[in-house]
């Protein structure tokens, strides 16, 4: 099982920005920036584009809806999409709020914030996804 299936079974814990029957949105834990969510099919499969045509439509509709709360929460550009996957082998979409291109530099030295922080953007972008 996959780090993120014990997520979403609730065997580890996160910091849940949204979810619904399909999918579940959490902080990562090592953030680009304030705001870096994980978006993941709840369902257990490795690689992205192995999600069916119906499956990816339904978790992007979500994901932008997702994009919006970070949006509101953090004041932005643009929210950024990538998809990797090289260290864990669940799918998942980041999301991060851009003011630069340099603001989603997966080399950089990533953040560290305290845990209350954590659960403050988390409690905020849930916030904002309920009030859509
Ligand atoms: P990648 O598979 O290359 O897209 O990267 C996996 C991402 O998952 C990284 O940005 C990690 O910081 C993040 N990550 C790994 N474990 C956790 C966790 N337990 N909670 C939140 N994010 C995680």
């Amino acid at each position: 099982m996959t780090i993120f299936s014990k997520i979403v079974r609730g065997e580890i814990p996160s910091y849940r920005c949204a979810e619904n029957e399909e999918f579940y949105a959490f902080l990562d834990i090592n953030p680009v920036t304030r705001g870096h969510v994980l978006v993941i099919p709840k369902r257990e499969v490795d690689y992205f584009f192995d999600l069916s045509d119906e499956e990816l439509g339904r978790m992007m509709s979500f994901t932008k809806r997702v994009a919006a709360a970070i949006k509101q929460v953090f004041p932005c550009k643009k929210v950024g999409v990538a998809v990797m996957g090289l260290d864990v082998n669940h799918a998942h979409v980041h999301l991060a709020p851009l003011q630069s291109e340099m603001d989603m530099d997966f080399g950089k030295k990533k953040l560290q914030l305290p845990a209350e922080e954590m659960q403050q953007i988390a409690a905020d972008i849930a916030s904002a996804f309920g009030r859509q």
